[in-house]
């Protein structure tokens, strides 16, 4: 086959210990999903899971033991470091019950769900699409995934975040609202999952401000770090 205009090339993360890639075809995000981080945007309370897209494009492969570089992005005066377990299916499926979901997941990454956090309130006051504040090239920075087999405890794992060596996130995975299995079952209900596609899974509370120059240094425990300077 050929193109009219030059086809996009397939992203792709590295996978720990091997030579092959993980072909990224959507990126779903879950917004609001730990408790402290909802109360500190202004909401409390489980309300259902809500989700959101990045385009693919969007991600940024960091491979392990590198620092990854994005770039300051354009319009924003305040973007924000979220910092998240991300699951990657392996197995598609639609209408998944929770009791089935952890058998899609392939692996486990690190990722950082960049938000440009002015642009995002002013499209929340106006009842607009979100996808300036949060779907813009660049947002996505993840590391490698590890197979879920070899993720440890990942559903009860501490998650972190510093900036220049201070810490800004910590909290633990176990405190996510809705947990793997019940955001999948949610998303499958919603969309037909395909192998391919990435979960973010939200965030801990403590997000903050990001400036040309910082160094955001991430972790789930069991996967390696994710370090990405902002450039
Ligand atoms: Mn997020």
């Amino acid at each position: 086959m050929t193109f009219v205009v030059p086809a996009a090339p397939v992203v792709s993360l590295p996978v720990v210990g091997s030579t092959e890639r993980f072909p990224v075809r959507r990126v779903y995000c879950v917004g609001r999903n730990y408790e402290e981080h909802a109360k500190e945007m202004g909401f409390t309370g489980r309300e259902p899971p809500f989700f959101f897209l990045k385009p693919a494009d969007a991600v940024v492969p960091v491979p392990a033991g590198e620092t990854g570089s994005m770039p300051y992005p354009p319009l924003t005066k305040n973007l924000h470091h979220e910092i998240e377990l991300v699951a990657a299916i392996g197995k598609g499926g639609r209408d998944i019950k929770a009791a089935d979901a952890l058998a899609h997941i392939w692996g486990y990454a690190v990722g950082l769900d960049m938000t440009r956090r002015d642009l995002q309130g002013e499209m929340k006051k106006q009842g607009r699409p979100w996808e300036i504040g949060k779907a813009f090239d660049q947002s996505a920075p993840t590391g490698p995934l590890v197979p879920a087999a070899q993720a440890g405890d990942i559903q009860n794992a501490a998650i972190w975040l510093q900036v220049n060596g201070a810490d800004r996130q910590r909290s633990n995975v176990a405190k996510l609202i809705w947990n793997l299995a019940e955001t999948i079952e949610h998303l499958s209900a919603a969309w037909e999952l395909q192998p391919g596609d990435l979960i973010f899974t939200g965030t801990p509370e403590g997000v903050n401000a990001v400036v040309a120059g910082d160094l955001l240094v991430g972790g789930v425990d069991g996967l390696p770090e994710l370090r990405v300077r902002i450039a």
